[in-house]
């Protein structure tokens, strides 16, 4: 994570001073988080909202979430994090002008300059919503009728607000299936694998066919001391193009169903980008033959691999927020937290984890099917949804 800023509020300014009810809490100014008070912001919302009663809850964001620990370059262009610069900086200062300007193209960026980034184009928001911040950790949201219960984990000790509605924008947890969590000490999350904390060798397994796998696998050969990755995948491995002619140029197979219908783009949403879909190519055109694509059961593998990684993506937080039995968590597609299946009044989840599927409303290609994030998502598609759906109640 980026250092805090000076504009940042600090902990010494907002210990002990959690009202005892709130309109609003949000929880957690990461991407997500941020792009939902942005948005408000940008809406002239955020001073109906700070009225109305706001407290914004995390223990140092910045804006930038957790992309700054990561050890890889984005999966999207550095265009899109200079966006969000641009949108929330409108007389940058010189040297914000300067990063701006050197992020600015089609080039992936590596995601400790994103996260510079996104700090910067943060500031204006968090100093705007200074006043409503606590610093601390949420522990506990407890619904009832009226609202919830927030308990939260301050440097002054824990502290309860009662909230009309509760955004929860923590980001993911890595998630691990069973067959693979219980092979035990050799198997890590490809989360860990991709912020560089997994000394490897030898030959090893990763799981999974998105993203995350391909950055691990590249993270792992780059390390040196792995000489064999056998990528294990179930469904077919997809790249972006911006459109039908240089999908067919790649010799790329789709359908009708596999193009955006707002931006042409063939696996918009489902494909591989960047350094990613470089790895890819060069695997499938044999330039690249220390990887292995495969689509044998995991099970079948597992015993030759010196290390298991499980890309296996990432599930929600709140389920350990919330008292305990009440059931799987799940949000709709207006975001609404649904635990054993009942609906949660007043709690939404936003961000990484909160599973925000495609619809008309997000564009991208009809098949498909799993969720969508990224900061341009956060802030064009998702915060803007939120906002409506937070100041309509
Ligand atoms: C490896 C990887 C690479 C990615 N690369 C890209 C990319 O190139 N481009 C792109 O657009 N997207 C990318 N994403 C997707 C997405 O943009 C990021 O995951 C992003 O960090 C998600 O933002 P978030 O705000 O949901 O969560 P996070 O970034 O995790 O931020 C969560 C915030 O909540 C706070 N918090 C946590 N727990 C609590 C609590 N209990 N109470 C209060 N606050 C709390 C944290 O301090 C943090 O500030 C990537 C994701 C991963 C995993």
């Amino acid at each position: 994570m980026t250092t805090i800023t000076s504009a940042t509020p600090t902990a010494a300014h907002h210990a002990g001073s959690t009202p005892a009810s709130t309109d609003l809490l949000v929880a957690g100014l990461g991407p997500a988080g941020t792009a939902l008070l942005s948005a408000a912001r940008e809406a002239g919302e955020l001073d109906r909202w700070l009225d109305r009663g706001l407290v914004v809850v995390d223990p140092d964001g910045d804006g930038s979430g957790q992309l700054g620990g990561y050890a890889v370059r984005s999966d999207t262009t550095g265009r899109v994090f200079a966006e969000v610069g641009r949108a929330a900086l409108r007389t940058p200062t010189a040297d914000e002008a300067m990063l701006l300007a050197r992020c600015d193209d089609d080039e992936p960026l590596p995601l400790r300059v994103a996260a510079q980034l996104l700090a910067m184009a943060a500031r204006p928001t968090l100093s705007a919503v200074a006043q409503a911040l606590v610093v601390g950790a949420v522990t506990s949201v407890t619904p009832g009728p009226e609202g919830a219960k927030v308990t939260i984990a301050t440097a002054a000790g824990p502290q309860s607000v009662a909230a009309r509605n509760v955004v929860i924008a923590c980001g993911g947890r890595a998630w691990m299936p069973a067959e693979l969590s219980g092979l035990g000490g050799a198997v890590v999350h490809s989360d860990a694998v991709i912020r560089g904390n997994v000394a490897a060798r030898g030959h090893v397994l990763v799981v999974g066919g998105s993203h995350s796998a391909f950055s691990a696998a590249r993270v792992l050969l780059e390390g040196g001391e792995v000489d064999r990755v056998t990528i294990a995948h179930r469904s077919p491995i997809r790249v972006t193009y911006a459109d039908a002619a240089a999908a067919a140029a790649d010799g790329c197979r789709f359908g009708p169903r596999d193009v955006c219908p707002a931006t042409g783009r063939v696996f918009r949403f489902g494909g591989l980008r960047n350094d990613s879909a470089a790895l890819y190519r060069a695997i499938r055109d044999g330039a690249e033959t220390r990887v292995e694509l495969t689509t044998t059961p995991v099970s079948k593998l597992v015993v030759s691999a010196d290390l298991v990684v499980a890309a296996t993506g990432y599930a929600e937080r709140v389920g350990s927020l919330l008292p305990r039995g009440g059931g799987t968590c799940t949000f709709d597609t207006d975001a609404a937290l649904h635990q054993g299946g009942r609906l949660v009044a007043g709690v939404f989840g936003l961000g990484l984890g909160s599973g925000r599927r495609r619809d008309t409303a997000t564009g991208g290609e009809p098949s498909f099917t799993s969720t969508i994030d990224g900061v341009w998502f956060y802030r064009n598609v998702a915060a803007p949804a939120m906002l409506e759906r937070i100041s309509s109640t």
